[in-house]
């Protein structure tokens, strides 16, 4: 009897603290990233630098994937610094334990997680991140040229990271060096940080292009990412937008190495037109693409941007015979009127319409947004 009530107690108790533990965890609400896969591959969304109490971030490593996946993120990769260990009295070090302790809760909640590591130097070369690593303890040598060879010969996904942080050049400007050159020639160089945290980089941007690095934006975050982004608020983190062909590690590794990245960063794609295009063109769509209108009428066609990305749009050059918007704004997951007017009086028969537009926010190079053309039929009718 008294052995029964115990047990009975003991049940409740646990019960108790399940619930608790429950209730007191976290959200467990998972906000998609709305961008749409493009022919041929999936649109998959990365972060791949961020710290943690190993070095010298505030947060334990379960707490980056389960921020990652309320973010909507399909991966991420810990890159704690190797060189810098400010907690290292009460945090034992230990390179790899960020990413074993981290890897059945990504497992648990269906998400890719790389063991990665930041190689932590003076500028030049500054500091790399090295991901798709075996052994991160390989990388804790004297010279930091060892390190970076150390990354490469595990076939290592390497890149520089805030080329232009204000911590190592002062006035933010990013400059190049022969330490970087010879990075690149030794093939040490696959990768670059156009975007960290809230900064911006157009030299990196232009050396991308260049040098055919992969573009990317990370968040390189050491606090709880709602702290740094305001994500309660609708703030998102910088993303890496990688062009897989599957949702694979093994398929998004191959999509770094081909240079198949978009950075996603505030309200910015930023990315070579062949990923940019397709990726504008599965947002959008036209409820009807053909209208009958009376000579000098107007008409309106109804776009819908199924993204979450505000299009900006620019007109990039006269229309014959048509007057449209200078500018328009395609809402995120809105649909907005194009209103156009015919300008010809004696217009008759079917003509098609194509009006060139610039997206101001898909960079395709710092100072060049994405060239896009809308396209329409409109039928002249009589008027009454
Ligand atoms: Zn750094
Ligand atoms: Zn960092």
């Amino acid at each position: 009897m008294r052995i029964n009530r115990l047990r009975h107690v003991a049940v409740s108790l646990t019960l108790a603290i399940a619930t608790a533990l429950a209730a007191s965890g976290w959200t467990q609400t998972r906000r998609e990233i709305k961008i749409p896969d493009v022919p041929g591959y999936q649109v998959l969304k990365f972060d791949l630098h961020m710290h943690t109490v190993f070095s010298d971030g505030n947060v334990w490593p379960t707490v980056r994937v389960k921020e990652a996946w309320c973010e909507g993120l399909d991966g991420i990769s810990i890159t704690d610094h190797i060189e810098y260990l400010p907690h290292r009295d009460d945090v034992a070090p230990n390179f790899n334990r960020p990413y074993e302790i981290a890897r059945p809760e990504a497992d648990r909640l269906g998400l890719m997680l790389f063991r990665g590591a930041e190689i932590t130097r003076s500028m030049p070369p500054g500091h790399l991140n090295a991901i798709f690593l075996e052994d991160v303890d390989q990388l804790k040598v004297e010279k930091w040229e060892d390190a970076v060879r150390a990354a490469f010969e595990q076939k290592a996904f390497i890149f520089w990271n805030h080329p232009g942080w204000k911590g190592q050049q002062p006035d933010g400007v990013a400059r190049w060096y022969d330490e970087h050159t010879l990075l690149l020639e030794k093939g040490w160089l696959h990768g670059i940080e156009m975007v960290n945290e809230d900064e911006y980089y157009p030299e990196a941007h232009r050396w991308a292009l260049e040098h055919n690095l992969a573009m990317l934006g990370n968040s390189d975050v050491h606090e709880p990412i709602a702290m740094a982004y305001a994500a309660l608020e609708g703030k998102r983190r910088p993303i890496d937008l990688i062009l897989a062909k599957e949702k694979t590690p093994e398929a998004v590794k191959e999509a770094l190495f081909a240079g198949r990245t978009v950075v996603y960063w505030r309200n910015f794609l930023m990315g070579k037109a062949e990923y940019l295009a397709p990726i504008f063109e599965q947002s959008i769509s036209m409820e009807d693409p053909s209208a009958k209108i009376a000579p000098k009428g107007r008409v309106n066609f109804q776009i819908h941007n199924a993204s979450e990305i505000d299009y900006e749009l620019e007109l990039a050059g006269p229309v014959e015979q048509f007057d449209a918007p200078k500018s328009l704004t395609l809402a995120a997951d809105r649909t907005v009127l194009l209103s156009v007017q015919s300008q010809n009086a004696e217009a008759k028969g079917k003509v098609r319409l194509e009006i060139p537009y610039v997206v101001k926010n898909l960079k395709i190079a710092p100072d060049a947004g994405l060239p896009v053309t809308l396209k329409m039929t409109v039928e002249f009718i009589e008027k009454k």
